[in-house]
């Protein structure tokens, strides 16, 4: 089904068509294939469908849903969000863009309702400090936990209730063990930019093992960086799958080279995560971020002796790679044309 979904979307397929597919997918009773029919017919008419979806109630699509797929009644999806716990309403009020306050104050309720946890901490950090907006109501939601605050200090209330959550960083004197030896016969040519919330964090799960999860490099707001896995060997960061029941099937990249290689992206790719909520990098952290690329590309000219392509097939987001998954990986903010444009006048390319 996937594979025809793909192929269908490709070509100018004729409307009769595409109902027989709706029609048969409605049937399957299947989320997924719901969720990838809306996402590559953007235009169809999404009422059936998102009534089928919701009859599912299979969380992890129905987020999927209200996060990509643009014309969908908004509210009603967002009450079945609303029954769900407070990490899946944190990264629905986060990951779907330019949401009206009213989603804000619906979810931030229900989360108070859920109880206190580090989401609940990091939706008001986001909504006030990293979005920078401001709603009467949602301040009233934050006196319910503090009452003490005012217009003056809950800034740095919430700064401080950011900094409680926070992984003190750990630094090892080796590489993590999650890793690839080599890659696999593949010459690495591409970098892909991820960013996560929390500098300590990162360090912590890409050395625990269980996890499956790693970086080449990881910044800390402050600029630092830890190394993972060295420049020999492949990390775990933004895998791809050769198979079409996974999320990140390789013919869902939205790059072209990613779509073309029926490989794991891992084998190809160096990967650098950035401390951000948004992807804004501070100047010392662009600055590392610079510097680490010019490592990454040195590293590669000498060992395979071909040019490094600086451009924006070769030095991409994560959401490039697996953008079902990763939506908002590196963030609207991250200053990916700035680094690519720098990079070429380093290495003289423009
Ligand atoms: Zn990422």
């Amino acid at each position: 089904m996937v594979e025809r979904i793909l192929k269908l979307s490709k070509g100018n397929t004729e409307m009769p068509e595409i109902l027989i597919l709706e029609k048969e997918i409605i049937h399957s009773n299947n989320p997924r294939y719901m969720f990838l029919y809306t996402y590559y017919f953007p235009n169809q008419n999404l009422n059936d469908i998102s009534k089928a979806i919701l009859r599912t109630n299979d969380k992890r699509y129905i987020n999927f849903f209200f996060i990509q797929i643009h014309h969908i009644d908004l509210d009603i999806f967002f009450l079945k969000i609303l029954e769900y716990d407070n990490q899946t309403i944190f990264y629905t009020l986060y990951d779907r863009k330019n949401l009206d306050d009213i989603f804000f104050i619906k979810g931030i309720s229900r989360m108070l309702e859920n109880g206190e946890d580090k989401y609940l901490y990091l939706i008001f950090y986001y909504y006030f400090l990293v979005l920078n907006r401001f709603h009467e109501d949602i301040f009233h939601l934050l006196l319910k936990l503090e009452n003490t605050l005012n217009e003056k200090n809950y800034k740095q209330y919430l700064v401080n209730l950011r900094h409680s959550i926070r992984e003190e960083p750990r630094y090892y004197d080796y590489y993590s063990p999650n890793k690839y030896h080599g890659h696999h016969g593949c010459i690495p040519d591409m970098i892909v930019c991820h960013i996560s919330f929390d500098y300590g964090k990162m360090i912590k799960n890409f050395y625990t093992n269980t996890l499956e999860v790693s970086s080449h490099f990881a910044i800390s707001e402050s600029g630092d960086y830890t190394q993972f896995v060295s420049l020999e060997d492949s990390a775990w960061a933004n895998g791809t799958s050769l198979n079409d029941s996974s999320d990140v099937y390789y013919k869902f990249a939205k790059n072209n080279i990613v779509r073309n290689r029926k490989i794991n992206a891992n084998y190809y790719t160096y990967s650098i995560e950035n401390e951000s909520i948004d992807g804004s990098l501070t100047k010392k952290q662009y600055q590392t971020t610079l510097k680490l690329m010019c490592e990454i590309i040195d590293y590669v000219e000498h060992t395979y002796h071909i040019n490094f392509k600086i451009d924006e097939e070769h030095i991409v987001g994560h959401q490039d790679i697996n953008p079902l998954v990763r939506t908002s990986c590196p963030g609207t903010k991250f200053p990916l044309k700035s680094l690519i444009f720098d990079l070429n006048k380093i290495y003289k390319r423009i």
